[in-house]
Parts: C-alpha cells; structure tokens; sequence
C-alpha cells in the first residue's frame, strides 16, 4: 500500500510541470502564513495580551514591595504614586490588621480596591488562602462594565504577615481590535496571494524556460546533431548543468568523430592486406600452382600479409582500450637501469642476426614509478622504429640520463632523420612517411601507442631529428 503510495506520488511529482509546481508552493505558502495571522487573532491575542498584562503588573508588585522593604516611606509614596500613574493601576497597601496605610487612585473610584462596592476582603481572603503569598485574577467591573485584573501580594512571609498590597488595573477588550485585525489579515493575505502568484509565475517562467530550452538541444543532440549550443542563465544549477551538457557534447562527438576515423582507417587499412592476399591467393590458383618456388614465394606473401594483418588489428585494438580512458596504469616502482637492461638484453639475439647493434649506455640504479608492461611496449616501439629506420650501419644508440626531474630514456638512430613539418605529424594515427630508407613493415600505430602510453603515465617525451643525421626519441620517466 505504502509503495503504491509512492509510486502514485512520484508519478504525480514527475508529471507535474515545474512552473506549476512553484505556483503551488507559493500558494500553499500563502495559505499557511495567513491561517497563522488568523489563529494568533482569533486564538492567541487575547490570551497573550492576559497574560502580558499579568506579568507586567506583578512585576510592578514586586519592585514596590521590594521599595517598601528597603527604602523610607516618602521614597515608597513616590515610588507607589508614579507606578500607578504611569501604568493606569489603582494601588491599595494594608497593615496586618488590614487597615489602609497608603493608595492611589487613577480611576476616580471606579476600581474595584477603591469603588463603592468594597470589593477587598474577598482578595484578602482569597490571598490569605494562597500557598506562595501571592494572587493574580481576572474579574468584571460591574461599575464599569469590564474585565480588570486584581494581583495580590502579601507583605513579608505568609508566617509573619506585616500586611497586603493590592493592585487593579483595567484588561483592555481586545474584541474591537481582533475584528479589525481580522480584517486587515484579509486584505493582507489577498494581497499576499497576488503578489506570491506574481514571484511564483516570474520566478517559475525564469526557471522553466533555460531548462526547456535544455532540455530541446538535448534532444537536437540525442538525433546527432553536436553543434547545439546548451545556454543556462537563470541560475547557478542551470549554468552548471549546461556546462555539464556541452561536455558532453563535446565528448560524444569527438567519441563519435574516433569512431568514424577507427572504421575509415581500419577498412582501409584491412583493404590493401585483403586485396594482396586475395591476388596472391588467385595467384597460386591459377599460375604458380604446380611451380613450388613460385607457389613458395607467393604463399610466403600470404603469410607476411597475414602477420601484418594480425599486428595491425592487435595495434587498433591496443590504442583504442589506451585512448578509451578506460585503461589505468598499474603501477611499480622499479630500477630503471635494470630494467632497460633486462629488455635490450632480450633484443640483441634476435637484432644481431640480421646485423643490427644496440648500444646500451645504462645510468646510475634509479627507483621509477610506472606500469613496467606497458612501459615496455613502449621502448620496444622506439627499438623497432630505430631498427627499421636507422641507416646502412645498423646502429642503434639506447641511453639512460639520471636527471633532476626523473630517468630520461634517448633511442638514437644514424637514419635519415625526419623532416620538421612532419616531426609533429608522427604521433598521430595512421601517419606513415612516404620515403622510408628500406623496405619497412609498419602499421603508422606504433607512436601512437607510445604517445597514448606516456600520457597515461604523465611522462614528457619528444623527438630530435634533422635530416640526414637520424633522430633521438625521447622520454621522461619519474
Ligand atoms: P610505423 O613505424 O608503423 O609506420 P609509427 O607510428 O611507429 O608507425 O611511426 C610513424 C612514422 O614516423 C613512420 O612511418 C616514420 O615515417 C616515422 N618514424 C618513426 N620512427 C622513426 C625513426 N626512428 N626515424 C625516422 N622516422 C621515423
């Protein structure tokens, strides 16, 4: 039941437009203020107003008695004659035989303490009969046809009474006063209403119209377009979600831009491979079938083709994991000098068969932080690059720098160097130079492999290169 409940109230709140929303809180908002207004009139005025005026006059009570204990009977006079004037009060002090000894008369003997019904021994009995020596009561004048207020106080302790002060004032009929409050609460809440369904429409229209104009290029993007342009406006929270909203924008059409490129390049790339091994393929079926040196040469074509193939789908899948983000480092610390020595180590033997010499020049023992696999993958791309494009020497130059800032790893080649308007091209996918010095298989991801892997680590890397005199690459591990 409960969570039909919910249900139902949820479906109800997320049906229901904003604007109308506000309007109706605003409304609510009135209706509650108003009700208050009204109860405190009708309800608690006269009573607060009671119990004001009771606290107030006891109050008077006590500081007088508080002057008759502790100052001369001239001073007490004074004091008893000013509070009565200036508060409107009728004073009467007894002695323990309850004969008058001083009052005060602000009401021309329509008080209840001097009037001509003498109204007194009533208090002095209900007073004696009090626990704590004291009585606060409201009763009706009939002289004057209102309710007054007697307090009571006795003089000394309820054991040793040196006699009673008694003090009347008038209660005020608060009646004629509510009915005009009333009144004026009315008109207050009308206007409450109107001006707090004026701010609730302007206030709601501000709000509503930024997040439907939102929520419409939400939808334009939703359909593929990436130029629609989230504007906020009317508040933080909105120019928050904008922003939010143009990120990801702007992250979605550069995911779908890779997309288009990763299948652009990749069936072109997979294309010129097929076509080879479909033509080869063709080949030994209708030629070189019967000739085995031909058939040989032509089948081991097919296998070279296939072995790029392989590499270049394992490549596109590599970078693109690498390029997703989805990908973290798993880091070690690790020597840096033992560690590129372990990874030449595993070269040379395969190097130096075909003629090739790195050189290692290690650097001090370093501790680096990095994910040792892929920096691997890393130094092995720059290796083979430097391999396939060193010169007729076949020299190859590994370096280890201590440096302050962190290990830094140079791969030097004697080749022809890179031309400087491309040096900046190289990183990038699918980038291969038209002039390369000697027959190189390549799939154009390998730099991009390395750029994507120092990135993930935060390392600085770079290229020197100048026609001619081969290159440097470089990187900086920390
Ligand atoms: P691939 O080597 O498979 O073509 P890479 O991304 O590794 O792809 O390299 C991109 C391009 O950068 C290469 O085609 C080549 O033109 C250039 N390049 C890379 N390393 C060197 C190097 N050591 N010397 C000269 N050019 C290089």
């Amino acid at each position: 039941m409960l969570k039909r409940i919910k249900a139902l109230r949820y479906r109800l709140q997320s049906r229901t437009p904003l604007q109308l929303r506000i309007c109706m809180s605003f409304v609510l908002f009135t209706v509650i203020v108003s009700g208050l207004l009204w109860l405190m009139e009708t309800i608690l005025l006269e009573r607060f107003y009671y119990a004001f005026k009771t606290r107030e006059t006891r109050s008077i009570a006590l500081e007088l008695l508080d002057t008759y204990a502790n100052c001369s009977t001239e001073e007490f006079q004074h004091a008893l004659s000013d509070a009565a004037v200036n508060n409107q009060i009728c004073i009467s002090v007894f002695d323990s035989k309850s004969r008058s000894r001083y009052q005060r008369d602000v009401m021309d003997k329509k008080c209840l303490l001097h009037g001509y019904h003498n109204y007194i021994y009533p208090f002095v009995e209900e007073l004696a009969a009090s626990e704590d020596g004291s009585i606060s009561l409201t009763v009706f004048d009939e002289q004057i046809g209102m309710q007054t207020l007697v307090v009571g106080y006795v003089i000394g302790s309820q054991e040793d009474v040196g006699g009673c002060i008694f003090l009347n004032t008038i209660l005020e009929p608060v009646g004629s006063t509510v009915r005009i409050q009333k009144r004026l609460v009315l008109y207050f809440s009308i206007l409450l209403l109107v001006i707090g369904f004026v701010i609730a429409v302007a206030l709601s229209n501000r709000l509503s119209v930024p997040i439907v104009r939102i929520t419409d290029s939400a939808k334009r993007m939703a359909q593929g377009d990436y130029r629609t342009r989230f504007e906020g406006g009317s508040c933080r929270e909105v120019d928050e979600l904008a922003r939010a909203l143009t990120y990801a924008e702007h992250e979605i059409s550069r995911a779908d831009a890779m997309q288009r490129d990763l299948v652009a390049n990749v069936s072109h790339d997979l294309r010129t491979p097929l076509t080879m091994l479909k033509a080869y393929a063709e080949m030994i079926r209708d030629l070189s079938g019967d000739n085995p040196v031909k058939r040989n040469a032509h089948l081991q074509v097919i296998i070279d083709e296939t072995d790029r193939l392989a590499a270049l789908v394992s490549d596109i899948l590599d970078l693109s994991k690498l390029e997703s983000g989805s990908q973290k480092p798993e880091l070690q610390t690790i020597d840096a000098a033992s560690w590129l020595s372990d990874i030449i180590a595993r070269y040379r033997g395969v190097s130096e068969q075909m003629g090739y010499q790195i050189h290692f020049t290690p650097g001090e023992a370093c501790q680096v932080t990095c994910d040792p696999s892929k920096m691997e993958r890393v130094i092995c791309n720059l290796i083979n690059n430097a391999i396939n494009y060193t010169g007729e020497d076949k020299n190859v130059f590994v370096r280890q720098v201590n440096t302050p800032e962190g290990v830094r790893v140079e791969v030097r080649d004697t080749g022809n160097g890179i031309e400087e308007d491309k040096i900046q091209l190289i990183f990038d996918k699918y980038y291969r130079s038209e002039h390369h010095g000697r027959e190189v298989v390549g799939t154009g991801l390998g730099l991009s492999i390395v750029k994507a892997i120092l990135k993930l680590h935060g390392f600085t890397f770079g290229v020197h290169s100048r026609v001619g005199e081969g290159s440097v690459f470089w990187f900086l591990m920390k």
